[in-house]
């Protein structure tokens, strides 16, 4: 695909250059010339007068038995034998689409001796577990878990694969995707059946958060995509239920893997697990500086919850990027987010918006964070913080 002006045919008039999101077309000598900045995306092509602009599409004929893939799959990710969340809230999600599509629901369990994850599995939907295990898998390895996945799906041909927008997640789906000859949608914010074609309607935000993509996969399969902890709730588990177990050998090797796990260094502790916390400070730049940052640590510690922070407060260095909550961090769900002195952009909110309570502290009372919030302090957050860790502290002493 390339979008190309036709020399002969451009005025000069200019007219194309602010309808580019990208700021990638530049007029030399009067014409019209595309940048490498260009995406593609086709904004220009129906601005130009006289239709100098020509987008080309080269027609792929792909030939591919779509019929021959069938069913969802959802990576149920695990670390240290145990399952993340993302998995379950993926197969809680994954069973809709498996039911709406008349297919059955898979999970795909990879690791060193992993096996008692696949009661769980079952208990959050899954008809069938693929399971493979190995000393190779103990950790995750881009090389043996891309090899082992692209197998799985060589030899029984989901329809559709659902993954956490993980770091392992983000680093395995393009790969699998790029192996087997499909696309990826990452980062998706929702999930759906499209009416007229029954493909996955795969949604997800554009146009920094300003669009809602919504992108279907019609020509190849599996249909794959990524889905950030915490988009969709856990299911309700049923242990009752139970389902086929297929065991799957490997034939990837230690030798395969090119990359060796020498140490793992915790850096954090449930300070930054922010995907599974069940509460969350979270400063903004409205802390004034980085020493005030102790104050939201201070908070988490007597709440017991992780530390979050707005991007203003990781792009001035006060924060590893790892707390950063929002379109372009993480997506958070607690019980309880606290967002002190932090505005509420519409990208911060994005991350944290499906919490359960949200509690507001600003000295702004009309900033746009308590439009979104449930309890509201209106007041400067080195004063309030302080009262309130005292008040928490003392609670905490009389349980
Ligand atoms: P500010 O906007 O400066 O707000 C500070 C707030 O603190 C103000 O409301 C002020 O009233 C209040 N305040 C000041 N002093 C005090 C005080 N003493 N006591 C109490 N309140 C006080 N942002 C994110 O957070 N996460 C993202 O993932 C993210 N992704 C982005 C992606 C894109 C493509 C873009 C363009 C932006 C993104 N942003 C993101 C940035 C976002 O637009 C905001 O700039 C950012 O969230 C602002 O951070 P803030 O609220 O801490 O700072
Ligand atoms: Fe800009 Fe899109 Fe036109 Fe490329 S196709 S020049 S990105 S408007
Ligand atoms: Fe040329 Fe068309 Fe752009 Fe005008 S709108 S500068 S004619 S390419």
């Amino acid at each position: 695909m390339a979008v190309n002006v036709n020399k002969e045919e451009c005025i000069g008039c200019s007219a194309c250059i602010s309808t580019c999101p990208f700021g990638a077309i530049v007029m030399e000598d009067d014409k019209a010339t595309i940048a490498d900045a260009c995406t593609m995306c086709g904004a220009c092509v129906d601005t130009c007068p006289v239709q100098a602009i020509i987008k080309e599409v080269e027609q792929v004929t792909v030939a591919i038995n779509k019929d021959a893939y069938k069913d969802v799959w959802v990576f149920v990710e695990q670390v240290d034998g145990q399952a993340r969340n993302v998995g379950h809230e993926l197969l809680g999600e994954g069973r809709k689409l498996a039911d709406a599509m008349g297919q059955k629901l898979a999970g795909v369990l990879i690791g060193d001796r992993v096996e008692h994850l696949a009661t769980g599995v079952f208990a959050s939907g899954a008809d069938k577990v693929y399971l493979v295990e190995g000393a190779e898998f103990k950790s995750y390895s881009t090389d043996g878990y891309t090899a082992v996945f692209t197998d799985l799906i060589n030899e029984y041909k989901p329809a559709v694969i659902l993954m956490g927008a993980t770091n392992d997640g983000r680093d395995l789906g393009p790969r699998v995707a790029c192996r087997v000859g499909t696309g990826l949608t990452a980062d998706c914010t929702n999930l759906g059946l499209d009416e007229q074609t029954g493909l996955i309607a795969w949604t997800r935000p554009a146009f920094g958060g300003n669009i809602m993509a919504t992108i279907l996969c019609p020509d190849h399969r599996p249909q794959m995509g990524t889905v950030r902890p915490k988009v969709f709730k856990l299911p309700q588990q049923d242990f009752s239920r139970t389902g086929e177990l297929v065991r799957v050998a490997s034939s990837v090797s230690s030798q395969d893997i090119r990359t060796k796990l020498i140490e793992l260094v915790k850096v954090c502790t449930t300070s930054c697990n922010l995907e599974e916390a069940e509460i969350i400070v979270a400063g903004g730049r409205g802390l004034g500086k980085p020493e005030n940052f102790k104050l939201i640590e201070d908070l988490a510690a007597v709440l017991g919850g992780a530390v979050g922070a707005s991007r203003a407060v990781i792009d001035a260095g006060w924060k590893p990027h790892f707390h950063q909550v929002g379109q372009t961090g993480k997506t958070v769900g607690p019980k309880v987010y606290f967002a002190c002195g932090i505005s509420g952009a519409i990208q911060h909110v994005a991350g944290m918006s499906s919490s359960d309570i949200i509690i507001a502290i600003n000295k702004d009372a009309d900033a746009p964070i308590f439009k979104v919030a449930d309890f509201g302090i209106v007041g400067n957050v080195v004063d309030v913080l302080p009262a309130l860790i005292d008040e928490f502290r003392k609670v905490k002493q009389a349980c």
